[in-house]
Parts: structure tokens; C-alpha cells; sequence
């Protein structure tokens, strides 16, 4: 059977088609600059990749031309080999613990928490109506990035803030990329053929967007990203956390508001904001090279605190059996994965050079006999998001 993961953003709309059980790729695309001039659709295929110029005014259109094509080009023989539909949906508040199968109520509790991912869930209910008027009767499931970590014990998610702003207005931390920290720590505990229920895990998920996740034994015990995704190591233009008073004292100094600051943590921060070089760890890193200090800290700022979450990760599960480089640097970058573990030897492991130049693919890459495992285990939310789908489907 076909199932489509899906991943709607404001002006996007992403998707993979997967055959399951057997979790193969049948094609992948995506629809950008939806309402926007110049919207195009992309479409892989058989190892074919197809561009075509559309004008895309809403989702609508975007999902209507996705299925269009899938038969047209004989992807699919028809639409009705697409049993499931999988919306990956960045917010699910502590209304979802789990993936749910959508119907009426829980698309007003999608609604319901957008005010906590206002430019997010807005976007993912688009993606979710325009397939419902485009596959009536064909289910529809959603994969919150922040139901993994609903696990997470009491004293983990609550900030030391007034108790009313918790029960007012649900300041908590949430957690991100739950869907991909649940992926990797599945995946870490099959390879190394250990029991999910007893292997402790540290996921690095490192890309423009970072967030590290403490697994004890399958569930989310801590992660660093917080109430919103601008918490936790720093980022490719997010600086991760800082000292909240520094926010008021800026827009004291500089006559600003508090939201032009905050865009300025959000998006003028961590490796851009540090070395005024770029977002892109590549950039940065052949800065470095070249002797720019300010890349070069930018660098060792980030591992500082990718090393300090370890540490306390390793204390919050009393030890760990592997620590797991994930997304698009750890996935990619082998020289921050050293930066990395050149500091783990406290824990008995050691990165093996070789090993380690591993590129996007799975790899346990520290030295043979270390007690801790170092891996990288390339992410796949879109897999977790059709077995989710399928599982909810029957
Ligand atoms: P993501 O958000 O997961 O797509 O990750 C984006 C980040 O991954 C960017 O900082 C890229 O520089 C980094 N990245 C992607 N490919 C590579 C590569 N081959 N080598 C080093 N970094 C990479």
C-alpha cells in the first residue's frame, strides 16, 4: 500500500510517497513558494528529477497537481493505492502524546495550540484540509515534533517561573524534532542489537536547527530545545540559551522592541551572529581554516555546549551506551563530530579517525572496545511518519 508523508509549511508543502511495510521510496517532492510569484513543483522519480513552473495560489492547488502528476507520470496506476496520509505537525501541545488519526476535534486541538507555533501549525492545518478535499475518505494522520517528548518527568519540563504562567498559559518546555529523535534512538538500539527498553542514548540531531534528546530506554527523559526552538545548543542563526535579562538590556541600549531582539536571537545568532561569516557550517568551516577567529569560535562555542548537554545527559540517565550524531552536520560533518568527542574521553571512548569520515551514513565510528559507542545514524522523519500513519490506519 502507498502512503504519503507529508510536511506543509507556510508557503511549501514537502512529501515523500512511501510503499509500506516495506518502507520504500516511491517518489519525493516539493511545492515552494505557494501564493508567491514564481512557484514551482519538484518532482524525483525512478532517479529522474522533474521541475515544473506553476502558479501554486494555495496548498490546494500544490496537493491537486501532486496527485495529478503521480498518475500522470505512472508513479502511481491511481489515486487509490494511497491508503494513508502521514502531516508531520510541529506543535501538539500536552494535548498529544502520541500520533493521532485527524478527525474535527483534533483539528481544532491542532488550532487550539497554534498561538505556540504561530508560523507552524497555521500552515500544517492548510496541508491537512487541502488533502481531505482531495482525497475524501482516505485517512489522515498526524506526527507531532513535541508528542516524543511528552515523557519528559515534571522537573525536566518546568521552568523555576511563577506556577500561573504554566497553568495560565502553558509555559513549559516542549522539545522539537521528536520524530527524529525517536527514529535515531529506535534505530541506535537495533544496530547495536540491544534491548530499546534498557539502552540509554544521547541523539545530536545537528543541522541549521539543532536540538540534543536524552533517550532512556525508548522515551525522551530531557531535550534542549524548550518552549520554543530557540532554546538549547546554539544554531546555524539561533543562539541557543542565553542569559534572559540580556534581551530588555539590548532593547534598553538600542531603543528597540523586544520582538526586534528576539528576531535578532532567532535569526542573526549562533554561527552567523558569532562569526559574522554565515549559517552554514561548510562556510564557517573553511573560514576557520583560513585562520577567521571568529569562525573558529563560533565553532567552539557550539561544541561547548553540545559537550555541557552530554554531561548533563549522562548524569540525568546515570551513564549512557551511545551518543548519536544526526541531520545535516552530524550526519555530514565529520570534523565537528571530532570537535565533539574530543572531549568525551572522561566516558571512555574515543573517536576513530578513520572511521569517522563517514558521510550520511549509518556507522558506529569510535574505536573498537569503547564502552561508550559514538554513531551517526542518518535521521528519517518521513519513515516515521508512514509507520505511524500505517499503524494508525490498521
Ligand atoms: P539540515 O538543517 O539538517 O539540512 O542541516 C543543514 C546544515 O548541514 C548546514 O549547516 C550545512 O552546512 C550542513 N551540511 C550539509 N551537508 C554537509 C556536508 N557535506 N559537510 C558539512 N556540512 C554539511
Amino acid at each position: 500500500m502507498i502512503i504519503l508523508a507529508v510536511n506543509a509549511g507556510s508557503s511549501s508543502l514537502k512529501f515523500q510517497v512511501l510503499k509500506m511495510p516495506d518502507e520504500t521510496l516511491v517518489a519525493s517532492g516539493v511545492c515552494e513558494r505557494i501564493g508567491l510569484d514564481d512557484s514551482n513543483f519538484t518532482l524525483k522519480y525512478d532517479g529522474q528529477k522533474k521541475t515544473f513552473e506553476n502558479p501554486f495560489p494555495t496548498h490546494k492547488e500544490a496537493v491537486d497537481f501532486l496527485l495529478k502528476a503521480l498518475v500522470d507520470e505512472a508513479i502511481l496506476p491511481s489515486l487509490d493505492v494511497i491508503k494513508g496520509v502521514g502531516h508531520r505537525v510541529v506543535h501538539g501541545g500536552e494535548a498529544f502524546k502520541d500520533s493521532v488519526a485527524i478527525d474535527q476535534a483534533v483539528k481544532v486541538a491542532i488550532d487550539d495550540v497554534s498561538d505556540l507555533a504561530p508560523l507552524h501549525n497555521p500552515a500544517n492545518l492548510m496541508g491537512i484540509e487541502a488533502f481531505e478535499k482531495a482525497l475524501p475518505g482516505v485517512p489522515q494522520v498526524a506526527v507531532f515534533d513535541t508528542a516524543f517528548h511528552q515523557t519528559m518527568p515534571k522537573e525536566a519540563y518546568m521552568y523555576a517561573t511563577p506556577y500561573e504562567w504554566y497553568e495560565k498559559y502553558r509555559v513549559r518546555k516542549y522539545g522539537f524534532h521528536g520524530t527524529s529523535h525517536k527514529y535515531v534512538s529506535q534505530r541506535t538500539a537495533e544496530i547495536l542489537g540491544t534491548p530499546l527498553e534498557s539502552t540509554k542514548t544521547i541523539v545530536l540531531h545537528i543541522g541549521n536547527g539543532a536540538s540534543l534528546c536524552a533517550v532512556d530506554g525508548g522515551k525522551s527523559i530531557d531535550t534542549s530545545m524548550g518552549f520554543t526552538p530557540l532554546a538549547g545548543i546554539s544554531m546555524g542563526t539561533r543562539s541557543g540559551d542565553i542569559d534572559p535579562a540580556i534581551i530588555e538590556y539590548i532593547a534598553m541600549k538600542e531603543n528597540r522592541s523586544i520582538q526586534s531582539v528576539l528576531a535578532d536571537l532567532n535569526k542573526r545568532s549562533g554561527y552567523l551572529g558569532l562569526s559574522d561569516v554565515s549559517s552554514d557550517s561548510r562556510d564557517l568551516w573553511a573560514a576557520s581554516d583560513k585562520g577567521n577567529e571568529k569562525a573558529h569560535l563560533a565553532i567552539l562555542k557550539q561544541a561547548k555546549m553540545i559537550v555541557d548537554y552530554i554531561g548533563a545527559y549522562v548524569l540525568a540517565m546515570n551513564g549512557v551506551d551511545a551518543i548519536v550524531f544526526t541531520a545535516g552536520i552530524g550526519e555530514n560533518a565529520p570534523e565537528t563530530r571530532a570537535l565533539v568527542a574530543k572531549r568525551l574521553g572522561f566516558l571512555g571512548t574515543e573517536i576513530d579517525g578513520k572511521k569517522n569520515q563517514v558521510r550520511g551514513e549509518e556507522a558506529i565510528i569510535s574505536k573498537d572496545g569503547a564502552s561508550v559507542k559514538l554513531m551517526v545514524v542518518p535521521t528519517n522523519e518521513e519513515v516515521m511518519i508512514a509507520r505511524d500513519t500505517l499503524r494508525l490506519i490498521g
